[in-house]
């Protein structure tokens, strides 16, 4: 899953998706509450980075339109000034937590990561098959304990197959779970990115191609 940044000022926004991207997270930016709304109405996200201030409706009444919308993705809202009134006042909302800026793109990371972790409460977002260890919040995929590195997009692949290992999951869902709004992505592209996924796991997983049906993902047996 990808997370949403909400933030107008592009040079706070690019900070955020060099920091996110380099740790392995796929982003979806959007600069206004209105657009962000859309996108979790057409998507669902991992956490959300949201700015307090926003032109038109601001981050605060977005948190709160997206909790009486049901929506209980961790929210970490982004605050220029930051009393302690506000905070009381997000927390009522339902925020999860807060960044005052100026902040540290790695101080982002690590705290977008802990929020993931509680949400994803007791399995603490790690998969385990075989030789495989699939670190889902911390972006970390190792083989018989050796780190490999993966791109975003493979990421996202890596996430829709092994949540649902040794079941088919059709090439259209697949398609869906790797696709950006901003780009479309062909068929012929998801079969490369399967091929280059399939390369990286070597002989430690298996990616099945089943035809017309779509993608299932078997764990290796102990070597
Ligand atoms: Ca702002």
């Amino acid at each position: 899953m990808r997370l949403l940044v909400v933030e107008d000022d592009d040079i706070v926004a690019d900070a955020i998706t060099r920091g996110l991207v380099a740790a392995h997270y796929a982003v979806h930016r959007v600069n206004s509450a209105e657009a962000a709304q859309s996108a979790l109405a057409a998507e669902e996200f991992a956490l959300a980075v949201i700015d307090v201030g926003l032109p038109g409706a601001d981050g605060l009444t977005l948190v709160r339109r997206l909790r009486s919308a049901g929506k209980t993705l961790p929210t970490l809202m982004l605050t220029a000034r930051c009393t302690l009134n506000d905070k009381v006042k997000a927390l009522d909302l339902g925020a999860d937590d807060f960044l005052s800026k100026p902040f540290e793109p790695a101080e982002l990371v690590a705290r977008c990561r802990a929020l993931m972790r509680r949400a994803s409460g007791a399995l603490d977002g790690v998969i385990k098959l075989n030789r495989l260890r699939v670190d889902l919040v911390g972006r970390r995929l190792s083989i018989d304990d050796a780190e490999v590195e993966l791109t975003a997009r493979e990421w996202l692949l890596l996430e829709c197959l092994v949540r649902r290992t040794g079941q088919i999951v059709p090439k259209e869902r697949v398609q869906q779970a790797i696709a950006n709004p901003e780009q479309d992505i062909t068929p012929n592209a998801v079969e490369v990115h399967v091929s280059r996924l399939r390369a990286k796991l070597g002989d430690a997983a298996v990616i099945r191609s089943l035809r017309g049906l779509g993608y299932r993902l078997e764990e290796a047996k102990a070597p």
